[in-house]
């Protein structure tokens, strides 16, 4: 049962790597448009093509996937086959996060990560986007 669900998680995340609009983007974007805010998607002018950019709150916001992107969670452990290769690529992918983040701090940009185990509590990730959002225009986070 839980060796299935493993096996389930990962190939929902290689099709998350795949195609863009994945379901925690989804919903964070129909919570960016109740709560009224106007924004972009994957703008590649940026570093790191952010998955959501707000250019009125100098705000952008990285969706991650735990798996790909090396979470702490239970979601983001590694695979037991292969996984001198996994390491190796998620370790490149949070190498990469970083200078991306340092990139677009300096270009004046706030930073919100997201990571995907944290939306499934809507209500909780409302707040999150909300209280990222609202807090002081300029860009000094
Ligand atoms: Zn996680």
């Amino acid at each position: 049962m839980a060796d299935n669900h493993t096996m389930e998680q990962r190939s929902a995340n290689m099709r998350a790597v795949l195609g863009r609009d994945t379901a925690p983007e989804v919903l964070i974007r129909s919570i960016l448009h109740r709560l009224g805010y106007r924004f972009r998607l994957h703008r590649r002018d940026l570093p790191g093509t952010p998955d959501i950019v707000l250019p009125s709150r100098r705000a952008v916001i990285f969706v991650n996937g735990c798996f790909w992107h090396g979470h702490g969670c239970r979601r983001g452990g590694l695979p037991t086959t292969n996984s001198e290769f996994w390491q190796q690529k998620i370790s490149n992918n949070r190498e990469r996060d970083r200078r991306v983040q340092k990139e677009l701090r300096k270009e004046g940009w706030r930073v919100l990560i997201v990571w995907q185990c944290k939306t499934k509590d809507e209500a909780k990730l409302l707040k999150t986007l909300s209280n990222f959002l609202e807090r002081g225009g300029a860009a000094t986070a």
